[in-house]
């Protein structure tokens, strides 16, 4: 089987962890952790970063220091990975539930903008001036916009429209690390961005995640509260509730290692997307995510849309190639059923119907890139046969 996506670890790994356990830093505390919110911090460009245990509780951090509350509406994707709702609810907070454009499946901004437009007033008090949504009276307070599949949206649009609704900006860039809009990278663009290092991303520490922000103070709280509030060295003393949310120290050594070798799994990234892009086109009735000419996308995961997904979905999956759906949209969860789901055309569960993500590991070997497209190009073939029949 060609899987879908599996880490590559072929750098410092070994030697690095090896140095933890000869050590004894293997737990909360040591150099590997700073290391390697350093390199990603340097990485994105921005001032500070924060290990964390998942790319989840960063997110479930992040709008808690951003003052989210339960208040408080959150805009959100109906298309993202069920984690970016679920730290919303953690929260406390509501959220927004918006569609989807049908080119580059990122969140419908302009659909957003009416929709605050029409829904929202304004009111200034002693909790400073804010857009309230009518039918809740709920402050709206925060968009996580979601950079799907390390493709990432119209930022400036998306600034501006926070500008106009007040509205702070927490990326969910959990899949997007190396991607860039306007030569910025993804997770800088708003008040904290959240990047994951689980098995399926571009890099891995097995389970990690990284909160960057250039606020100084925020990211002393948000190192603050990971690590269980405590206020002195010496004694157990804490002044709020904290979490014990930090990353140890023997998986930010591996974090470190996949960092270095970090630019060429990326460059393998876009030799993949390329690949399968010139092989697949005007392959059966296959469409592409479409990509900004602004945007650089790290190409974490290969996925296209066709009218013939559940059968092809069955079929490589049979010939060795694993193969995935898409997201099922945030609104057709049970447990999302009942929140506000702004939509026009549906376009979410259009893609849900049509999407499918092939194998695109940093590691897949040209051998198997060759067998992923022949096998696909295969299928449309005796489709065309039995049309033909
Ligand atoms: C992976 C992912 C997360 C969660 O990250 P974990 O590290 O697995 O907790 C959140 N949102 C999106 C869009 C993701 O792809």
């Amino acid at each position: 089987m060609i899987p879908l996506l599996v880490p590559e670890i072929n750098g410092n790994e070994w030697k690095y962890v090896k140095n933890c356990l000869d050590t004894g830093w293997i737990s909360s505390a040591g150099s590997y952790v700073n290391k390697f919110e350093e390199m990603i911090a340097d990485y994105v460009g921005a001032k500070y970063g924060i290990a964390c245990m998942n790319g989840t509780v960063g997110l479930h951090i992040a709008q808690q220091l951003a003052g989210i509350n339960s208040d408080d509406h959150v805009i959100v994707p109906n298309i993202t990975f069920v984690a970016t709702l679920n730290s919303v609810k953690y929260i406390g907070a509501t959220p927004i539930l918006i569609d989807v454009n049908p080119h580059d499946w990122q969140m419908d901004l302009d659909l957003l903008d009416k929709y605050l437009t029409e829904n929202t007033y304004y009111k200034a008090d002693e909790k400073g001036s804010h857009y309230y949504l009518k039918s809740t009276s709920k402050r709206v307070k925060a968009i996580l916009p979601v950079h799907v599949l390390g493709n990432i949206g119209n930022i400036d649009k998306l600034q501006k429209i926070a500008l106009k609704f007040k509205l702070e900006i927490i990326e969910d860039s959990t899949e997007a690390l190396g991607s860039t809009f306007k030569e910025k990278h993804a997770g800088t663009f708003g008040k904290f961005g959240v990047f994951s290092f689980n098995g399926n991303k571009i890099i891995s520490t097995g389970g990690g995640g990284v909160i960057v922000t250039n606020d100084e103070n925020l990211a002393k709280k948000a190192k603050h509260i990971t690590t269980q509030a405590k206020v002195s060295q010496l004694e157990y003393i804490h002044d709020e509730i904290g979490y014990n949310y930090r990353m140890v120290n023997i998986l930010a050594a591996i974090g470190v290692a996949q960092m270095e070798e970090f630019p060429f799994l990326l460059t393998k990234k876009h030799e993949i997307d390329a690949f399968y892009r010139f092989e697949l086109k005007n392959i059966g009735d296959i469409e592409f995510q479409q990509v900004s000419k602004d945007v650089k996308s790290n190409c974490w995961l290969f996925t296209f849309k066709t009218k013939k997904m559940r059968e092809l979905l069955l079929y490589l999956n049979d010939n060795g190639i694993q193969s995935r759906p898409f997201w099922k949209p945030m609104n057709q969860l049970v447990m999302f059923e009942n929140d506000i789901y702004v939509q026009k055309n549906d376009n979410s569960s259009k893609l849900y119907e049509s999407c499918i993500s092939i194998p695109s590991s940093s590691g897949l070997k040209d051998i198997e890139m060759k067998k992923v497209v022949s096998v696909i190009k295969k299928f449309y073939t005796s489709v065309e046969d039995i049309k033909n029949n």
